[in-house]
């Protein structure tokens, strides 16, 4: 038995054959899957099929790189939707200074990016600067919102990070005692997992593990406490070996669970007690 703790079963990639999808996971021994929103819209739909389907559940949150949609209240329909039992935790949410308003723009014109450490000369690098920075306080205090809430409702966050590593453990800081983190399909370094497994939080994999580029990543999972991870596909995105380049689908959870087992030389089994374990501590399954 499994737990998909990460799958956008929301995304229009799943609505042809939805039934098929779920019953595929469980023949697979994946028996509950989470639906993450990403938006407010998005957390609606993954209310809707929780509630349809007896084996998925709901996280509801909105994600850091869609910030520059968001209404000015995302919080007051969040706390509405986060009244179904099916809600199990709150996200995904988060910082990600990937995809910046400045980087974007300088796509668009097909001109080079200077490094920020140089100092700003054209009127346009100065702008972009300063939308840079709006940007991100914008994600911050979404981010910093959704923990409130979680903090209200007694739920844990699952947690969206990229390119932003020290400002998300800053902005989680002041939660300490107050709310759990699942920093989900996690790929960063031993030394990083730790950090942020002695604060209490989590870390979970998806099918970069099963890469042939993703020996890093592996290898953390093969180092890391055997109770401090979950898996997840991040489904339809990141299909693990054999599956590269396709649709992902909670079924493939498996597959993540199989190589994470074959890293660190224990069975399929082990792997799927010690973190259905997790997820079931981690997630308000029963509410
Ligand atoms: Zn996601």
């Amino acid at each position: 038995m499994l737990i998909e703790t990460h799958a956008h079963l929301d995304y229009p990639d799943f609505a042809p054959d939805f039934d098929d999808v779920v019953r595929r996971a469980n023949e697979a021994g994946v028996t509950r899957i989470i639906t993450i929103g990403t938006s407010v819209e998005s957390s609606r739909r993954a209310v809707e099929l929780a509630e349809k389907y007896p084996a998925v559940y709901a996280a509801i949150g909105f994600h850091p790189s869609y910030v520059e949609e968001a209404a000015e209240d995302v919080i007051s329909p969040l706390r509405e939707l986060a009244k179904s039992p099916r809600v199990v935790a709150i996200g995904e949410t988060g910082l990600d200074y990937h995809h910046l308003p400045s980087v974007e723009a300088a796509k668009q014109k097909n001109v080079q990016v200077f490094s920020r450490a140089l100092q700003a000369e054209t009127e346009d690098e100065v702008e972009a600067q300063v939308r840079d920075g709006a940007y991100k306080a914008r994600q911050a205090e979404l981010f910093e919102q959704q923990l409130d809430l979680a903090a209200e409702l007694g739920l844990n966050v699952v947690i969206h990070q990229r390119d932003a590593w020290d400002d998300t453990l800053a902005v989680l800081e002041p939660y300490q005692t107050k709310v759990r983190g699942v920093f989900h399909c996690f790929g960063g370094s031993l030394e990083q997992a730790e950090q942020v497994i002695a604060m209490g939080h989590l870390v979970s994999f998806t099918g970069i593990v099963t890469f042939k580029n993703g020996a890093a990543v592996r290898d953390v999972s093969a180092r890391i406490p055997l109770d401090k991870f979950m898996v997840e596909t991040d489904c339809p995105y990141l299909a693990p070996v054999p599956y590269r380049g396709k649709r992902a689908e909670p079924a493939h959870t498996r597959i993540v669970a199989e190589a994470i087992a074959a890293a660190r030389g224990i069975t399929l089994e082990q792997i799927a007690a010690v973190t259905t374990a997790t997820a079931e501590a981690f997630f308000k399954f029963e509410r």
